[in-house]
């Protein structure tokens, strides 16, 4: 396999428009092998470049941070998601699963967070097994990230290149410049922007700001994860707590631990004064006990803040331009609430990696820019459909109380409302949304087996009684 060769840039071009004409030349030698260039070395981007690895690609990783350090909560990585990465990878999947807990053998809800009424639960289980998915599991996104890692560097062991920003690129005929804040260019036959929401490849492709290239969701939210068993553990793996303008949500983690999230309307930017563990408890004060005794068993230092983003999908701007395609969060943010944001990159490292396997050593241009047509034309519908069930999802949650003070409210009382028409909505939809995920899966493998253990299902009975004693 062919290494990437690095050059100082010759001559930096004025502008990084798209296109040629400011572009330096320089001439592509031969390759035995197709090099794909990946910026970003988040989730989607070790995604694709392991399974283009896979398929024989000589793949370079260009990831901004200087070191992969311990970061972020546990995700889900849901069946459709989980399905892919096994057909990717047997191995990679079963390790996934190993360090992670299947939550899909559960069941899922949505609770009035201050009477604690339960208004639907849903089974996320079952539309898998009845497809031989995998079941959803929830994995630490460290040990996530160091499985895809691992699975890159063995086998491309300097595959990853760290401390090393992408800055732009540069289109040619024969080749795409992948230029890099260090000053260096590097060249391949295509460049994946895996860049993550403030993506700079997306940026000269669609001529914008990095910056303001995604909205503000008008949605701020504060998580982390603490050690806590609820009652019914062993029942329920995930729930969310609805409330007036602002929600709440905990996931068993596995080894004792709950995650939570709470959703708060805020302007864009605003500082928490004090404590936040102090300023959640307070919002959510009168609320359900678990929300409260959840919120006391988390260390103020875990909780992390952050302002969430998403945008529409880009019908008119596409994900292409010419060598260069995007992927992941770069392609399609959304809102978490659906917890497949991280899916859906891997499905696009899946599909990328299936067009792109099409081609030959010798493919030209037009041949490359098909494959990533092919792999858009895959992928747009389908993210596009993920993004506004999300905004949707998040929409409806937070704003429940509009809804429900509408007409039908007027006539029934809220209560009544939610527990029997929003119930039905909520309720009824959710089975319609897990069958759209979990049953257009894009040349899935049609005979597979659903033989990826649900890890660890060890009696939650003992964590739980363990925890009680601690
Ligand atoms: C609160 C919250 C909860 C979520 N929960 C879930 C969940 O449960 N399940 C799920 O599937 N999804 C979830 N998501 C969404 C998920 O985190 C993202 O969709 C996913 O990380 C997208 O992967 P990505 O590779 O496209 O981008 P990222 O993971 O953001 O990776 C982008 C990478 O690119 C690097 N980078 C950025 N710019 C450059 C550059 N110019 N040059 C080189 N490197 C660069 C970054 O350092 C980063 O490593 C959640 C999101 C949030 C905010």
């Amino acid at each position: 396999m062919l290494a990437f060769a690095t050059q100082p840039l010759l001559g930096r071009p004025k502008s990084l428009s798209t296109g040629q004409s400011s572009c330096p030349r320089r001439r592509q030698t031969v390759v035995a092998s197709l090099k794909v260039a990946v910026a970003g070395g988040g989730l989607g981007g070790l995604a694709v470049a392991g399974a283009l690895l896979q398929k024989g690609f000589d793949v370079r990783v260009y990831e901004q941070a200087s070191s992969y350090k311990p970061f972020g909560g546990p995700i889900q990585v849901q069946s459709n998601a989980l399905a892919l990465l096994q057909d990717i990878n047997e191995s990679l999947t079963r390790a996934i699963s190993a360090d992670g807990t299947a939550t899909g053998n559960r069941k899922s809800g949505i609770k009035d967070g201050l009477s604690d009424a339960w208004y639907c639960q849903f089974d996320t289980g079952a539309p898998a097994k009845k497809r031989n998915l995998p079941l959803t599991h929830v994995i630490d996104r460290p040990k996530l990230q160091e499985a895809l890692a691992k699975f890159v560097i063995s086998q491309s062991p300097r595959a990853i290149r760290t401390s090393s920003r992408v800055v732009g690129y540069c289109n040619h005929a024969d080749h795409v410049d992948v230029l890099l804040e260090n000053g260096t260019t590097e060249s391949a036959d295509v460049l994946v922007g895996a860049d993550g929401i403030w993506s700079s490849v997306r940026a000269q492709m669609h001529g914008e700001d990095a910056r303001s290239s995604a909205s503000y969701s008008g949605y701020h939210c504060f998580t982390a994860t603490c050690k806590y068993v609820s009652e019914d553990v062993d029942e329920i793996s995930y729930k969310i707590y609805l409330g007036k303008k602002q929600y709440f949500v905990a996931s068993d983690v596995g080894q004792g631990r709950v995650q939570w999230y709470a959703f708060l309307g805020r302007p864009a930017g605003s500082e928490t004064q004090g404590e936040k563990l102090g300023f959640l408890s307070s919002k959510f004060d009168g609320w359900s006990p678990e929300v409260q005794e959840i919120l006391n068993a988390t260390e103020e230092g875990e909780v992390e803040a952050r302002d969430l983003y998403d945008r529409a999908p880009f019908v008119r701007k596409g994900w292409i331009d010419e060598r260069v395609v995007l992927l992941g969060d770069a392609a399609h943010p959304m809102m978490p609430n659906l917890g497949q944001g991280g899916c859906m990159a891997f499905e696009d490292a899946y599909t990328l990696a299936s067009s792109l396997g099409e081609l030959g050593s010798n493919a030209s241009r037009d041949q490359v820019h098909q494959a990533l047509e092919r792999y858009q034309r895959k992928r747009f519908g389908r993210t596009a459909i993920v993004q506004g069930l999300a905004q949707m999802s998040s929409n409806l949650l937070f704003h429940y109380e509009r809804l429900a003070t509408g007409g039908v409210q007027a006539f029934l009382g809220w209560g009544v409302f939610w527990s029997t028409i929003g119930s039905v909505i909520v309720g009824g939809s959710m089975p319609l949304v897990l069958d759209f995920l979990y049953v257009n899966l894009v040349d899935a493998t049609e005979q597979r087996t659903s033989d990826i253990p649900e890890s660890p299902t060890k009696a939650w009975a003992t964590v739980k009684a363990s925890s009680r004693q601690n």
